[in-house]
């Protein structure tokens, strides 16, 4: 019989146990090994075929790593997990294993800058074409889908736009027409969204933000429900281009996931106040946050979230220059790419983590050059308000 799935704050301290635990440690180590000993040659044919699950090399399986993707599948609901050396490495192989030359990806208009890079870029040299479109419009994506047409992938909520798209009715849509649909639940982590139960092929995450959640290391991490799908990730695509996490930064992101919810919890508490804050002011013009009700992605982030998240992006309505002298006055707020570290942190995406888009897309996709990016940390929210209220104050 089927257990009851114990409640996430339980499964993210305790899930996913391995089996051989030597000495009983409370913490499981990390096993900072590159290679593993046979016992005999019987034992070398049983591990090279599958038949036990013991260790071979790092780069193929490793214990802490083990713990790690066995954790990060039973957090977003899936079966099995692939720990990669960064978000990029998870998000290029898991995009790669769909494709190959003649296909075709469609992906949402505002992608983090590395993974739009990729696609429209890379991908066009290998003879893997895009089309990117406002997944947001169900119809849109009917009429661009071909029979070239293998992956649907976006970011919801997306990076820097904070769009929210409809996983269940794309995910709907691609199971209909033979795609397979890739979500990137980096900015939501699993303490609010799964995208899997949705109807997602696989989720990844850059594991560097909230699932890290300290800002000292760099990770990626592919979950699916499909135990085999995961297997090839593995072995053809992870294993054999090379981007294995270290085993160090699998401890670190263990530990960071033990206060996943206590942090995301108070992360989002922090930016809902900083987001009413900032709505409330004469100099700010535009301001996207999925908490607030005025947000056009509200209705569907409450129906498809349980919770907001605490990436805030807004437009001031003064010139490119006050926008400068505005983030230059910020003293918490660190000028910084990335996201998900308990700093506030502050950037330009058009000028940072989303320089690779073109000129054009840019301005198509309505990233201008003042966006502001706000990646709201777990300072205390008076102390952050105070912080963005003089920066405010100096335009
Ligand atoms: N996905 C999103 C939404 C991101 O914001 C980032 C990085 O900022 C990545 C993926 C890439 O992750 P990594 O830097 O760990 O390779």
């Amino acid at each position: 019989m089927n257990q009851k799935k114990k409640n996430f704050n339980t499964r993210a301290i305790h899930a996913g146990a391995v089996k051989k635990n030597p000495e009983n440690a409370l913490n499981y180590p990390i096993f900072m090994t590159s290679t593993f000993t046979f016992n005999d040659v019987d034992h070398v044919n049983k591990v090279m075929s599958f038949e036990s699950d013991d260790y071979v090399y790092t780069r193929g399986n490793n214990p802490t790593l083990r713990l790690l993707e066995n954790r990060m599948a039973d957090l977003e609901n899936g079966k099995a997990a692939v720990a990669f050396a960064s978000g990029m490495a998870a998000i290029s192989s898991t995009l790669l294993s769909f494709l190959k030359p003649g296909d075709q990806i469609l992906a949402h208009k505002t992608l983090y800058g590395s993974s739009y890079t990729v696609i429209t870029k890379l991908f066009e040299s290998y003879n893997i074409s895009h089309k990117l479109i406002d997944f947001r419009n169900i119809e849109e994506i009917k009429e661009n889908i071909s029979p070239k047409t293998k992956v649907f992938y976006f970011e919801t909520p997306a990076n820097p736009s904070l769009d929210i798209i409809d996983i269940k009715k794309v995910a709907d849509l691609g199971k209909e027409n033979k795609i397979e649909t890739i979500v990137d639940n980096t900015f939501a982590s699993p303490y609010f969204q799964n995208p899997l139960d949705l109807g997602a092929s696989v989720v990844v995450h850059s594991a560097t933000k909230y699932l890290g959640g300290h800002g000292d290391i760099v990770a990626g991490i592919a979950i699916s429900k499909d135990e085999e799908y995961i297997q090839k990730l593995k072995f053809e695509y992870m294993c054999e281009l090379g981007g294995v996490m270290s085993p160090f930064n699998a401890w670190l992101i263990l530990r960071g996931i033990k206060t996943l919810g206590l942090r995301m919890k108070q992360h989002a508490a922090n930016a809902l106040e900083v987001a009413n804050y900032l709505n409330n002011q004469k100099k700010i013009t535009k301001i996207i946050y999925p908490g607030l009700a005025s947000c056009e992605g509200h209705q569907l982030a409450k129906k498809q979230m349980r919770g907001f998240g605490a990436m805030i992006s807004f437009e001031l309505a003064s010139d490119f220059e006050g926008a400068c002298k505005f983030i230059e006055a910020l003293k918490l707020h660190k000028l910084a790419v990335s996201l998900g570290d308990c700093e506030s942190l502050v950037e330009f995406p058009a000028l940072m983590t989303h320089r690779g888009y073109s000129e054009a897309d840019l301005k198509k996709f309505g990233l201008s050059k003042s966006m502001i990016r706000i990646s709201v940390g777990l300072e205390e929210a008076s102390d952050i308000i105070e912080d963005l209220d003089q920066g405010l104050k100096e335009i």
